[in-house]
């Protein structure tokens, strides 16, 4: 006798942060919500381990604060650029703290799916999505009945064009997954009325239901080490925004240094390799020139290193799409949502997984399909314009002449860095008409005047 399908109201593919995120808020809803993840917690995850106060306000949100307790707390960035250097602290707002976190994406995730474990998810460790399953008819993909939300999509029509969202696509009606246990090899479905994708950077599982992304939306790469150093309490955390390519040409990101309080400091380098002119950017031979070229006074060499970089892939902007099916939506890096200002990802994880949380309980509470389309309207009002700014910001510094010009001109001016810090971690005072609020401001406005950059 063929054995019943494991069934739940939302199958999460992914306990990252975005995953672990959308995970915990459902399950504290009351809803019927597995995740599975193929990695055992805790496990590591190549990352710069940076929480800007964005990321802190939604782990506080999930009752998180408390769990931060042992991790290294800092108050500011130290932008280093051309002999300058100026120390920023974050600024006072009023729905983030004035602080961060550096603290290990080992500890990090595994403290946040755990905690969607005791709100009531079902987490399956070393447990691999490995294809998704669809309904035997549109018809079948229970969301989309209640609501207006349009057609099934299709996998092919929506991934392929690499524009994906200015096509308006939509993901096909997937209705769960064939998954495999990655130790016994055993393999069995998982359906759902909805399911998340939250599978990260690389989203296999996103691209097999046909997402692309934008080729000419930004994209990172970024390359990390840990080092042991005397200076792994200080309360900054350091950029460095002149590296320098092999000619010599100042690139368009930077090289960071962030202690965490426990001997040792993760130290990288990230670029936007988007544009032609970065494209094929040799990260490693960055990061050898950074760990030479950084402050003699971190001891970052090969003798303190802790073993050899790892790195990985940023993708920016919201780069990602079609985000919303039937049945089915994107979070965090599966949707491209990291801030091309800065490369911050995991708040973004959490703000998108909490997002479509609330999109999948009113979808499941009887508003259907309408409610899942309504995801991206909600990811429009949060991040659309914003990103559009950091875009047409990414253009210019991918010009080196530019790069340099900006970073010279900003590291004058403490206060004039003091507002790019606030626009670029995207902490920009909604109640305010401050120096920060106002070149902001002018910036949408001009953002809202050009087509799609
Ligand atoms: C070098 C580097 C440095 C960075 N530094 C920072 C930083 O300092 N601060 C910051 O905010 N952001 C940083 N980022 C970005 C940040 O790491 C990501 O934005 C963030 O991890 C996104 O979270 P996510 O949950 O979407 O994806 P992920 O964290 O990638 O989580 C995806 C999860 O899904 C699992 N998974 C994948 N496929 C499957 C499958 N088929 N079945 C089951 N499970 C699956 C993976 O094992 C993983 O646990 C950095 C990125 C890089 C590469």
């Amino acid at each position: 006798m063929a054995s019943i399908p494991e069934h739940h109201d939302v199958l999460v593919i992914g306990a990252g942060p975005s995953g672990a995120a959308c995970a915990y808020w459902l399950a504290e809803a009351g809803w019927d919500v597995a995740v599975v993840e193929r990695k055992h917690f805790p496990r590591e995850k190549t990352c710069g381990d940076g929480l800007t106060p964005r990321a802190v306000r939604q782990l506080e949100d999930m009752g998180l604060g408390a769990g931060l307790d042992n991790a290294h707390r800092y108050d500011g960035l130290r932008a280093c650029a051309f002999g300058s250097v100026l120390e920023l602290p974050w600024p006072s707002h009023p729905s983030f703290p004035a602080y961060g976190y550096v603290i290990t994406r080992h500890d990090l995730d595994q403290m946040v799916a755990e905690h969607a474990v005791k709100a009531g998810a079902t987490l399956y460790q070393g447990v691999e999505a490995v294809s998704p399953l669809f309904a035997d008819k549109a018809s079948d993909a229970e969301p989309a009945r209640a609501g207006a939300a349009g057609g099934a999509g299709g996998a092919g029509g929506a991934g392929a064009a690499g524009n994906v969202f200015r096509d308006g696509g939509r993901l096909p009606p997937c209705t769960g997954a064939t998954v495999r246990d990655k130790e016994s090899g055993q393999v069995r479905d998982i359906r759902a009325r909805i399911v998340v994708v939250a599978d990260g950077a690389n989203s296999r599982f996103g691209r097999s239901l046909g997402t692309a992304r934008n080729t000419s939306y930004p994209m990172g790469m970024a390359l990390r080490g840990y080092f042991r150093s005397d200076r792994h309490e200080e309360r900054f955390i350091e950029s460095h925004l002149d590296i320098r390519d092999k000619s010599g040409a100042v690139v368009p990101g930077y090289g960071w240094i962030f202690p965490l309080g426990d001997g040792r400091v993760n130290v990288g380098v990230g670029v936007l390799s988007s544009a032609e002119r970065w494209k094929g950017t040799n990260t490693s031979r960055l990061m050898d020139a950074f760990v030479d070229f950084a402050p003699r006074s971190w001891g970052l060499s090969d003798k303190s290193s802790c073993g050899a970089p790892t790195g990985g892939r940023l993708p920016m902007g919201l780069a990602v799409g079609p985000r919303t099916g039937p049945t089915t939506l994107l979070v965090g890096d599966a949707s491209g949502s990291i801030n091309p200002f800065n490369g911050e990802g995991i708040a973004y994880g959490y703000e998108t997984g909490r997002l479509a949380a609330s999109c999948v309980g009113r979808a499941l509470a009887g508003e259907g399909g309408s409610a899942l389309a309504d995801y991206e309207t909600r990811l429009q009002d949060a991040y659309g314009l914003y990103y559009k700014v950091a875009r047409v910001f990414v253009k210019i510094i991918n010009e080196p002449r530019l790069m340099r010009a900006c970073v010279s001109t900003g590291m004058r001016s403490e206060s004039a860095m003091g507002w790019l810090l606030r626009i670029m971690a995207n902490l920009v005072r909604p109640d305010e008409r401050g120096p920060a609020e106002i070149a902001y401001r002018s910036l949408v406005a001009l953002a809202r005047t050009l087509p799609d950059a």
